[in-house]
């Protein structure tokens, strides 16, 4: 899952930012009003994390323009303690929920997980193909009820391929979920990937069709 980091203090937003990596999300970060309109305004999220005071613009302002150009991504307002307005505010500029800082990291994850699933239209929390079922709340991973251990990196990359179920998805596509701006990223990270899952998952369900990218489901004619 990709979020983008609107947050001003240096410290909450270093934090935070390793805080999510380690847990498998690609975080981005910005620091600025500004910068957080330009960068919305190009380039797809999951899910964004909005601090409400920012220098050069403030978090409503960046939320308003957001939802006015009709874009419904998953928006999460970070606010202080007692700032009710703030809450408020941030909820009629069309946010999604908010957190009042500090907060548990436990808490803004199974949030965002509520947020992203709401977002995605699913009704039921579990991706399923076959005897392969994920669950995004409790990171577990079972094929035919037999509980299989993956990496943060490993989780990510299966949640992407389960999200849709034969749909192929792009090596970019893949890697823009996986890794944040100016993460150290080899070429073959995704391939490295898939032969990891594919050894503890069995081969038959995860695909490479060449050149265009994976899908995960019963292979389709064709597919190598
Ligand atoms: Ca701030």
């Amino acid at each position: 899952m990709r979020l983008l980091l609107v947050e001003d203090d240096p410290m909450i937003g270093d934090t935070l930012r390793e805080a999510l990596r380690r847990q498998g999300f690609a975080a981005d970060w910005v620091r600025d009003g500004q910068a957080a309109d330009a960068v919305l305004a190009s380039e797809r999220f999951d899910a964004v994390l909005l601090d409400l005071g920012l220098p050069r613009r403030s978090g409503i302002e960046v939320l308003k323009t957001l939802r006015a150009r009709g874009d419904v991504t998953p928006v999460i307002v970070l606010t202080a303690r007692d700032a009710l307005s703030d809450k408020v505010a941030g909820l009629d500029a069309g946010a999604d929920d908010y957190l009042i800082k500090p907060f548990e990291l436990d808490e803004l994850l199974a949030r965002l997980r509520a947020v992203t699933r709401r977002g995605g239209g699913r009704a039921t929390p579990m991706l399923e193909v076959a005897d392969l079922r994920l669950d995004p709340a409790t990171r577990e991973v079972t094929r035919a009820g037999r509980p299989i251990l993956l990496s943060a990196r490993e989780f990510a990359l299966l949640e992407a391929l389960l999200e849709r179920p034969g749909a192929i998805v792009s090596r970019a596509q893949l890697e823009d979920r996986l890794y944040g701006w100016g993460e150290e990223l080899e070429s073959n990270a995704i391939s490295v990937y898939m032969h990891q899952l594919r050894k503890k998952l069995g081969a038959d369900l995860l695909h490479t069709v060449r050149g265009l990218g994976y899908y995960a489901g019963p292979e389709k004619g064709g597919a190598a």
